[in-house]
């Protein structure tokens, strides 16, 4: 049938990159994924109480696998910087071009097409795929379905350069205030100045010593904002500063113990995580969460990666599959809450995600397709794979 073509993930790609969805307005997005969804022949398609999109292919007692994705993108920002159309979804060399090609409409795209395809080679257990709202911003649709649902195994799409992904430093979001004394200008002895203050503050971040992981490199601290008050107080002495920071935490490095380092600057500053505000594009549901999206690190030694990267390895003729982490967030933090291993696959570069050059090979997505049809159908056989010790999928002694 033509949906099991695997052509059909190009169609629909193109189909998901023409339907606009910035974070928090994704709903032409979400309305194309569940229409391809139901015309794929998912048994059951649902936008949840947040907007995510959720196709489910049951196929008898066993376990789940989930495909997950995001169906938003960052802003399309000024279309006369970019070669082609953003929302064009033209193919060029071999690239469909796009804001969301690579981030990440191809991978969920590929993900769609491989369950259908999964479904008619035949298996047992249930196959889910689901697109999130929000994953650029707070996480809202992640941490809604993330708290709702369970799974045995989590493959996300987010682009991984064709190797398996175990996870990426956390981020939090801050503000630092630093006090001053207004003052004249002209005076400026009088006063204090914050922005003096905030600059000392900046640049001790330089030397500050920060704790490193062996995988995931070090937290870093990188100031992003500076804003003074009063505001066009051009010959005025600041009285206060705030500084924004980006903070990239690896597991371990508490939240509580990044404000306490960072307070112990500058005995004055006040050390805040910010607080974010998410609703759902139709207001029904409002959360309020601080800024932090934890990190996230699968267990190297868990054994779905040996499993994951033997049956890779075996549909790429035998070569070696790359196991790393990401360098970005995604939403694996908030999908941890389901209890499953979370593996990180998706086509395309990330390096090309949130510019004006974001294209997807579309060799690569066909590969994609292939790829998640076979990992599907060799997982969902009646019983975990790795969980079955009378008949080992992959030699633990290997690796
Ligand atoms: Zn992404």
């Amino acid at each position: 049938m033509a949906f099991s073509d695997a052509h059909a993930a190009v169609d629909l790609l193109r189909t998901l990159v023409r339907a606009p969805s910035p974070s928090g307005r994704e709903r032409p997005a979400v309305a194309a994924f569940a229409a391809a969804l139901r015309d794929l022949g998912y048994d059951e398609v649902v936008v949840d109480g947040v907007g995510n999109a959720i196709g489910t292919l049951r196929r008898g007692d066993g376990p789940t696998l989930l495909f997950n994705g995001h169906l938003d993108t960052v802003p399309t920002g000024d279309a006369a910087a970019w070669p082609v159309d953003p929302l064009g979804a033209e193919v060029v060399d071999g690239r469909l071009w796009g804001r969301g090609s690579v981030d990440m409409k191809g991978a969920l795209a590929a993900m769609a097409v491989a369950g259908r395809q999964a479904a008619d080679d035949g298996f047992t257990g249930t196959l889910v795929v689901a697109g999130m709202v929000q994953e650029e911003v707070g996480g809202l649709g992640a941490r809604w379905y993330g708290e709702r649902n369970r799974a045995d195994l989590i493959v996300l799409g987010e682009p991984s350069d064709r190797g398996l992904k175990l996870g990426h430093r956390g981020r939090i979001e801050m503000s630092i205030e630093l006090p001053g004394r207004i003052a004249h200008a002209a005076k400026a002895e009088l006063g204090a100045n914050a922005l003096t203050r905030a600059a000392r503050f900046v640049l001790a971040l330089e030397s500050l010593a920060l704790p490193a992981h062996p995988s995931l490199g070090r937290s870093t601290a990188t100031p992003t904002q500076l804003r003074t008050f009063p505001e066009g107080g051009a010959n005025v002495v600041p009285g206060r500063a705030e500084l924004t920071l980006d903070y990239r935490q690896i597991p371990g490095d508490a939240p509580e113990a990044v404000v306490a380092r960072l307070a112990a600057l500058d005995p004055e500053a006040v050390v805040r995580i910010l607080e974010e505000v998410a609703r759902s594009e139709d207001g029904a549901v409002e959360r309020r969460f601080p800024r932090v999206n934890g990190a996230y690190l699968l267990d190297p030694g868990h054994p779905s990666i040996a499993w994951a990267a033997e049956v890779l390895g075996a549909a790429r003729g035998g070569a070696a599959i790359d196991v790393g982490t990401w360098w970005f967030a995604t939403d694996a933090p908030y999908l941890a809450a389901m209890g499953a291993p979370i593996l990180g696959l998706g086509p395309g570069d990330p390096e090309v995600a949130h510019t004006t050059r974001e294209a997807l090979p579309l060799d690569e997505l066909l590969a994609a397709v292939d790829e998640y049809r076979t990992l599907a159908t060799a997982f969902l056989r009646g019983r975990v794979p790795w969980e079955d010790a009378m008949t080992p999928t992959f030699d633990r002694s290997a690796r």
